[in-house]
């Protein structure tokens, strides 16, 4: 083929990577079929986290095998480096033909939380580095959300997928390559927007501009979630569209909010009306928006328009983008008062950024505040939320037991009173000031003080106290104009830290299935992978159970689907109860479940796999008696790794296998794969047939 016709120029590749970078901020390399870089992929390119890789580097192994796992399944999976960042990598050549030899995609080079010294004395070995670069390395990784590098992956599937697709012709290249490049540009905009109406409107006219979509909106769900309303219309029918509001419960939307993925093309008159759509509106594509807590929070609607496949794939890859900014600027929004901007944050001093575990800030916060100050001794106290009494959280040159127990109320003393009335202290002398005119007390070695508040949206929320110069001197004014400064960037690292942790519980959130409270899918996979990996390296046994709910359908459709939820969820808790602290249990999908059992032999699997049967039996769900065996129950399949499957795919494949075969054996039981009788084909013209040879 001649060099111009290539579907993946490396010029083109580079530039993709760096846009992908300007994107998301995360690196991404191309591999190829053996796991090593891709010819489009330059040596020092090829890596993660900024690094160059040499021959027999740990990372090397490292990738092949990831590569490997990649390249068996279409999704988006992650792993952790040697040097503990986490990195995702997503398949192109089982999706949709390789481009150039590049099978799949490795990036990220994140970090979920905050670096500490394990992570930098880690990387700092791996990567042969002293502790001080290392520290310096880590520091500039990014911090990134499991969920998101995934999401971020798939993005990068899409798009990269986009450019190459069928692409030959030089020009249609071209133009298909400036496109993908515009939305990452407009899409690291999208991160920087700073109204919700802004963000809204660029992304509408992005896709207007690159796409001629004649009309689009923007939907997001009302507070009850009851109904998607459209914010935000673009082009010929932006009057029209920005009255719609499309019930969530109608029937093509809740599809798509009970599994969002692919978008949702209509163009059925009457299911148009039915969805409150204008009479002017012919068909529609609608993109779900995905986000962290809810698993829609609003919906992409493109009218009037069939979008050709590649377009579909691309703006799907947008939106993608789109919730995330949306998601963001909410979290931000909702966590962080209205005054304090996301610059302040940024301007913040570096130990205060570092530190997001609590104990770990109000010690630099007071240290911070010593050192200023040239005091030797200082305490910072916060209100506890408990009963409003003042706290200590760090002490600095005071026995901390001495301190430990103390609890100061609104008034007492000088803490007390700055806690009460929210104005600062200084104290020049005790022994003479009006105010308090008492004797020094003999801890302290001169007589000078200063209490400052901490303050969060006018309310006093902490103190923090100082005394004893190092000099020997008195507090001054100055003193009090300087912490003052350091109170209030105090009061946003511990906003930011709780942010943090309010994104933790969110991590939690993302990780589980709403209904059920049992692991999702994705999460589910991820650690099926970790754990083949762990069983192939110590060389352990590892059984795999799949479920799946008898008859369920009719269940529904006798009992109605809120009842086929709960029964969902009486399901999940009867599966969590059934099975030891070490194994896995997740919602594989609609009325399927998955179990894994590490360390565990099929026959063991059996005898857990029988519990979870017999409990799931032996419960009662309302309803359940119009069940062709009277009852609800469940049929269960169960795979051994290594003796069935060497890998993850090929183990889920087996497993369910034998649950085909429980259905086929009359339902309500198990079949271990390999043991039980012979099997009888599931499909139903098949079954058919063979009921009629026998
Ligand atoms: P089988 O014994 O062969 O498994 O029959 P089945 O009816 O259980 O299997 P089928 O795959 O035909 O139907 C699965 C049903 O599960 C269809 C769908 O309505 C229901 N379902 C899937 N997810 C949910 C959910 O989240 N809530 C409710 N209520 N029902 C669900
Ligand atoms: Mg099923
Ligand atoms: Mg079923």
């Amino acid at each position: 083929m001649p060099k111009e016709e290539t579907k993946l120029p490396s010029v083109a590749w580079r530039r993709f990577a760096e846009c992908f970078r300007a994107a998301t901020g995360l690196r991404i390399a191309a591999f190829g079929r053996d796991g090593a870089p891709a010819p489009v992929e330059r040596e020092e390119d090829a890596n993660v986290c900024g690094l160059r890789i040499e021959r027999g580097d740990r990372c090397v192994s490292f990738y092949r095998k990831a590569v490997q796992q990649v390249i068996q399944g279409d999704e988006p999976l992650l792993f952790r480096c040697p040097g503990g960042l986490l990195v995702f990598g997503a398949p192109l050549g089982s999706v949709h033909g390789e481009a150039e030899g590049v099978v799949a995609l490795l990036g990220g080079g994140a970090l979920a939380e905050e670096p500490n010294s394990e992570q930098i004395a880690l990387f700092a070995h791996t990567a042969g580095l002293t502790k001080e670069d290392a520290a310096a390395a880590v520091a500039e990784f990014p911090l990134v959300p499991p969920r998101r590098l995934v999401e971020l992956a798939h993005l990068a599937q899409f798009s990269l997928t986009a450019v190459v697709q069928g692409q030959s012709a030089r020009d249609e290249f071209a133009r298909r390559q400036a496109q993908v490049m515009t939305l990452f540009e407009v899409a690291s905009d999208l991160h920087q927007s700073s109204s919700a109406h802004e963000l809204q409107a660029l992304a509408l006219n992005t896709l207007g501009v690159l796409y001629d979509v004649p009309s689009a909106a923007l939907l997001f769900r009302e507070a009850h979630g009851e109904a998607f309303r459209a914010h935000t219309a673009m082009g010929s029918l932006e009057k029209a569209l920005l009255s719609w509001r499309a019930p969530a419960d109608a029937h093509p939307i809740r599809t798509l909010v009970e599994s969002p993925g692919r978008p949702l093309r209509l163009d059925d008159l009457t299911a148009l009306r039915k969805l409150g759509l204008p009479e002017s509106v012919e068909r529609v594509t609608l993109f779900p928006l995905s986000g962290r807590r809810e698993d829609v929070l609003g919906l992409l609607a493109v009218v009037n328009v069939d979008l050709p496949p590649d377009d579909e794939q691309l703006i799907r890859g947008f939106t993608i983008q789109l919730a995330l900014a949306v998601d963001n600027q909410r979290l931000h929004a909702e966590v962080l008062s209205k005054g304090a901007e996301l610059r302040a944050i940024q301007t913040l001093s570096r130990q205060f950024l570092s530190c997001l575990e609590p104990d770990a800030l109000f010690k630099a916060i007071l240290e911070e505040a010593r050192k200023i100050t040239g005091a030797q001794r200082g305490s910072l106290m916060l209100a506890d939320n408990g009963n409003g009494e003042l706290v200590v959280k760090a002490v600095s040159g005071i026995n901390e037991k001495v301190v430990q127990k103390l609890r100061v109320r609104p008034g007492d003393g000088v803490s007390g009173r700055v806690f009460a009335t929210g104005e600062p202290i200084l104290v020049q002398n005790i022994e003479h000031d009006q105010r308090f005119s008492r004797k020094n007390r003999p801890r302290y070695s001169t007589k000078s003080f200063v209490s400052i508040p901490i303050t969060m949206d006018e309310r006093v929320i902490g103190v923090l106290n100082l005394s004893d110069k190092l000099s020997g001197e008195i507090f001054a004014e100055e003193d009090l104009r300087v912490l003052e400064g350091v109170a209030v960037q105090a009061t946003i690292a511990i906003e930011r830290s709780s942010l943090y942790q309010q994104s933790q519980e969110l991590r939690k959130i993302s990780i589980t299935d709403s209904l059920t409270g049992l692991l999702n899918r994705r999460y589910f996979q991820e650690r099926l992978a970790e754990e083949v990996d762990r069983a192939t390296r110590h060389g352990h046994a590892l059984s795999l159970i799949m479920i799946d709910i008898d008859h369920f359908k009719a269940y529904n459709d006798a009992n109605g689907h809120p009842a086929g939820d709960k029964a969902l969820m009486l399901t999940g808790r009867a599966l969590r109860g059934s099975i030891r602290a070490i194994d896995v249990v997740s919602r594989f999908g609609g009325e399927e479940f998955a179990v894994i059992l590490p360390e565990t032999r099929k026959l063991e699997a059996q005898e857990i796999g029988e519990r979870i049967r017999r409990e799931v039996e032996s419960l009662y769900f309302p309803g359940e008696e119009t069940l062709p065996l009277g009852r609800l129950t469940v049929s269960l399949g169960v795979a051994g790794f290594p003796e069935d499957a060497r890998d993850l795919k090929a183990l889920i494949q087996k497993a369910d296998q034998a649950l085909y075969q429980a259905k086929d054996q009359g339902r309500n039981r198990l079949v271990i794969f390999g043991v039980s009788e012979p099997a009888v084909p599931r499909s139903a013209t098949v079954a058919a047939a063979w009921t009629k040879v026998l």
